[in-house]
């Protein structure tokens, strides 16, 4: 099959040959030193680079290559994201599925799992206790299941979500994370008002993810793979890759992934809004055990360094599927979005479940409430925010990447942030946290550049405190 990023056949913008021969390369240069020196060199542009490039780096052993690697991926994602965080969490919606995907305790065989999908009234309650948390930003899962989860389902869901007001709560962006679906389903999506259209490829490789994926509609690789072209054709601008490392060759994954972000950038002039690094979890009747390639954080984190220093301008996400410990050294790397205070039970929110109930997707690894997460990020010099401004002031697709290439990610996100940071203050958190909080808006709205820019956010500082909401640049 011949290598083609333009193409809209899966099979030829992720060429399987293309990625063979990328690996034997890296593998053929992973003690060229000159080489691996010219592309952290090239890296430092802030450009991005090639899916051959970062395969080479993802396969340095020398540890001194390694720290220059890692030193890079710091620098990026200081000088394009600052030390602003991004909050969600995830809304599971319903666990009924048609597929056998073999990782997931979702798959149809499962008779253990408890099966449950909210009704509109349940989601209400569920959307309450998010909004009472201080949650602004949710992913929206569901297992895939035309019958019990029809995209309708979905469309009502998200309608339900949108028009929830509590208090001073509010969900801003509803980002969906479903199955693969078909352009005028992607169509009603768009017009639905999400933020990002999510999908893990799950695995690169056809032949492993035809053995992953022995039954259901998951199970057509094609179909799966283009799905992200059938959603820009539906109009939607952002969307989001990811890999489920520890089903396939992680090297193998990195490639395929970055083959998929080139091949988006290059069709639709606009790459992938984020992309997001789960890695296999325990869950009801998955064994880690089963599956050869799961990685140790030491290979996890270079995937993290590599894909940041690849495409800059991509988001990164990170669950709570990874522990505290993992995830604050892929904050350090390049993660710029994280989820804190996740349920991944359906109705979990209202509801914790006991370990008889389980109608969970994986065992999550980060059990601290999104206060201990804020009060955390803020301890680490992050900045939490629960900023959603680009998407509702319509700065998506290549409109956002404009404002981040023209540098102004720090007269409009930064203020952002602070802003949307002060509102989670007033509303919902605990006093060490709101102390820590308002210590560190001080501290970074001094640092706004544009004095005009500089003096509005203050401004609506104050009327925040005096029960004003909403603001943004
Ligand atoms: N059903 C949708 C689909 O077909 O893509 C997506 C929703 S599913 C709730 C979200 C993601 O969870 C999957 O794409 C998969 O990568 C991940 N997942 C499934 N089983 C997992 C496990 N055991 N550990 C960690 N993540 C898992």
């Amino acid at each position: 099959m011949i290598y083609n990023p333009k193409s809209l056949r899966a099979e030829e913008f992720i060429s399987h040959e293309e990625i063979l021969a990328t690996l034997e390369y890296a593998q053929e240069h992973k003690n060229d030193r000159e080489l691996i020196l010219s592309i952290l060199e090239k890296g430092e542009q802030m450009q991005g680079i090639t899916h051959r490039e970062a395969a080479v780096l993802v396969t340095v052993e020398d540890p001194e290559l390694t720290e220059r690697m890692f030193h890079l991926a710091r620098r990026i994602k200081e000088h394009i994201y600052g030390n602003r965080i991004v909050m969600f969490a995830p809304l599971y919606l319903s666990n009924y599925c048609i597929n056998g995907c073999v990782y997931c305790p979702y798959h149809a065989k499962n008779k253990t799992i408890r099966r449950k999908k909210l009704s509109q009234e349940e989601i209400r309650q569920e959307v309450i206790a998010l909004q009472d948390m201080g949650h602004k930003r949710l992913a929206l899962e569901t297992g895939e299941d035309p019958k019990n989860n029809p995209i309708e389902y979905v469309l009502e869901s998200i309608k339900t979500i949108y028009g929830i007001k509590h208090k001073n709560g509010a969900i801003r962006r509803v980002n969906v994370n479903i199955a693969a679906t078909t352009v005028e389903n992607y169509r009603r999506l768009h017009d639905a008002g999400i933020g990002t259209y999510i999908l893990f490829q799950e695995t690169y490789h056809k032949e492993n993810y035809e053995r992953l994926h022995p039954t259901g509609p998951k199970k057509d690789y094609a179909y799966h793979t283009e799905a992200m072209d059938r959603a820009m054709q539906g109009g939607i601008d952002d969307v989001g890759l990811g890999v489920l490392f520890g089903l396939n060759n992680y090297a193998y994954d990195l490639v395929g992934l970055l083959m998929h972000a080139e091949h988006l950038d290059q069709t639709y002039g606009v790459g992938p809004h984020t992309i997001s690094v789960p890695r296999l979890c325990p869950a009801d009747d998955i064994d880690t055990k089963d599956f050869e390639n799961c990685l140790p954080d030491s290979i996890f984190h270079k995937i993290v360094a590599a894909i940041r220093i690849a495409v800059p301008y991509t988001g990164m996400i990170i669950s709570t599927r990874e522990s505290k410990a993992s995830r604050e050294k892929a904050l350090e790397l390049g993660v710029s979005q994280i989820s804190g205070g996740s349920r991944t039970s359906v109705g979990g929110y209202v509801h914790e479940e006991s370990a008889e109930e389980n109608s969970s997707q994986f065992d999550v690894s980060d059990r601290r409430t999104l206060d201990e997460i804020v009060g955390w990020l803020l301890d680490l010099g992050y900045v939490p925010s629960f900023c959603t401004a680009c998407y509702r002031e319509g700065r998506t697709g290549d409109r956002f990447m404009s404002l981040a290439k023209r540098g102004q990610i720090v007269n409009c996100c930064a203020p952002n942030a602070l802003i949307t940071l002060k509102e989670y203050l007033q509303d919902y958190a605990s006093e060490p946290t709101k102390a820590k909080g308002v210590e560190m808006i001080r501290r970074e709205i001094a640092k706004v550049p544009n004095p005009a820019i500089r003096e509005r956010a203050e401004r609506f500082l104050l009327e925040i405190e005096q029960g004003a909401r909403d603001f943004r640049f």
